[in-house]
């Protein structure tokens, strides 16, 4: 069968309405960027990704990509490049035998999960439903319990792409090993199209249970004292988060600790969660204690969340180990700009002590800090962004860096890999992509081209 033609909208041609949907409608961010791309490439075959960067090359303009959508800073909108949307790819196909599954960039945690799950698996993919697996892996992927399973992007076997050359490759770790090495972590900076991954999956755990309890902030301290020093040593099926937050029908701010167990069996999550059961401090003002849950209502509970058509400013601190976390964080904890937003501490260790494999996602600690900064109007703006500045200066000099995922390098630029990792990206990247045709990292003005981000201890605060 004939592959059918791609879809192309030109901005000096289309429809202004037509244009501006395609240019921004699947961007989940609502503060939406004054950035316009000559193009938008609707492609519904993987062939549609080469046709569409041999055209960039003849017309000497960059490419960008959208798979899911859910970058906060909308990094796949950028001034005149071709945006090569890959919504229309969407592929899943489990090999049961081997424990892979073929999935296109575009498909998202949510679709990847019903798919597999009917057949006994699962993937450790994003919190929320709906990010797509292309932005979420190539930045490393902070997936379900991955304090104990590890990057997300470790799961990567294999990937095809579409090179900046416009030629189309394989790779694993014996064929263009170079890209499946930056395909774990170089997060935008990959310097070619994915338009295929290969993953392993894992046996669905039988039984998901979580405990949750929720304090008025001004337990704030105990909590945090408490969940921080349980968790390295917890059950390696306990995924544990502290958040703050403004819960519906207590209306002030309060510290919920959360902790989901992925278990084989009702009886081992009950032991899984019961230290943590005993030992939670008394004055809780909710106490849901080893209930049976499941991926579907965890994904429930973030799209409640982080809803859609609302304006956020994420931002995100790698907490180093031999701080007082608990007194570096309390501003942000106590002090939320807005009744929808949230701070939160992922317990990332014992993960984050191991050594890790070879791969260019290398930034971790033990504590993982993040702002999810959300509010419904224009003009709550300048107060939330600058609540984020203010909590961002205080917490930068006590951490070592910061995930790319929920990063925006056009306001603030740190580490997000170690030094070695970053200049062996930052030459492959040449290497792979030596005229800048993929758009890369997102700076200030766009200017980061072939040379990359500097990785440099928060250069930029
Ligand atoms: C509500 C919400 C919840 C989130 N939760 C988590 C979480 O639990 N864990 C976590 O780790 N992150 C999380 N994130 C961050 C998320 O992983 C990133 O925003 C990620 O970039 C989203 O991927 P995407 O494909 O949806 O985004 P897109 O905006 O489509 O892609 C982002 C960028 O990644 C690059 N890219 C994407 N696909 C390709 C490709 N096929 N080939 C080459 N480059 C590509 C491009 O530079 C692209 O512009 C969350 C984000 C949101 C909005």
């Amino acid at each position: 069968m004939a592959t059918p033609a791609m879809f192309i909208t030109w901005r000096d041609s289309a429809d202004a309405n037509v244009y501006e949907k395609e240019r921004v409608d699947r961007v989940f961010n609502a503060i939406k960027p004054n950035r316009y791309p000559r193009a938008i490439v609707k492609v519904t075959h993987p062939s549609h990704v080469q046709e569409a960067v041999q055209l960039a090359n003849q017309l000497q303009c960059r490419v960008s990509v959208r798979s899911g959508g859910h970058s906060w800073a909308a990094w796949s909108v950028r001034d005149d490049a071709i945006l090569i949307d890959l919504e229309g790819l969407n592929e899943v196909e489990l090999d049961e035998s081997k424990r892979i599954v073929k999935a296109s960039p575009s498909t998202t945690g949510i679709m990847l999960n019903e798919i597999i799950g009917k057949r006994g698996f699962m993937f450790g993919g994003g919190h929320c439903p709906d990010v797509g697996i292309g932005g979420f892996l190539l930045q490393g992927g902070m997936g379900w319990n991955c304090k104990n399973w590890g990057w997300a992007c470790e799961q990567i076997v294999g990937l095809d792409v579409v090179t900046a050359a416009g030629e189309i490759l394989h790779c694993n770790e014996t064929e263009n090993a170079e890209l499946l090495w930056c395909a774990r972590g170089a997060g935008p900076g990959f310097p070619a199209i994915v338009t295929r991954f290969y993953l392993n999956v894992r046996p669905k755990p039988a039984a998901m249970y979580r405990s949750t309890f929720i304090y008025p902030i001004s337990e704030y301290k105990i909590v945090m004292d408490w969940v921080i020093k349980a968790s390295p040593t917890s059950d390696p099926g306990n995924e544990i988060v502290a958040v703050s937050l403004i819960p519906e029908g207590i209306d002030e701010i309060c510290i919920m600790v959360h902790i989901v167990t992925f278990q084989e069996s009702e009886s081992a999550a009950c032991e899984a969660l019961r230290p943590l059961n005993d030992s939670h401090p008394a004055g809780a003002i909710v106490e849901v204690i080893s209930q049976p849950t499941s991926v579907a209502d965890q994904y429930q509970d973030q799209a409640k969340a982080n809803p859609s058509n609302h304006r956020y400013c994420t931002e995100n601190a790698y907490i180093n180990d031999d701080v007082d976390v608990t007194a570096v964080l309390e501003k942000a904890f106590t002090t939320l700009p807005h009744p929808k937003s949230f701070a939160l501490w992922f317990s990332m260790a014992p993960m984050s002590r191991r050594p890790l494999p070879d791969m260019a996602c290398t930034m971790q600690s033990d504590h993982y800090f993040a702002l999810y900064t959300v509010w419904e109007n224009v003009e709550d703006d300048v107060r939330c962004k600058g609540w984020v500045n203010n909590i961002m200066k205080d917490v930068a000099p006590m951490s070592k860096g910061a995930y790319l995922g929920d990063s925006d390098f056009q306001i603030r630029t740190t580490k997000f890999w170690t030094d070695e990792a970053a200049e062996k990206l930052m030459k492959l990247r040449r290497k792979w992509d030596p005229k800048g045709t993929v758009s890369g990292y997102l700076d200030d003005g766009d200017i980061s081209g072939t040379r990359g981000l500097d990785n440099q201890n928060w250069s930029k605060i």
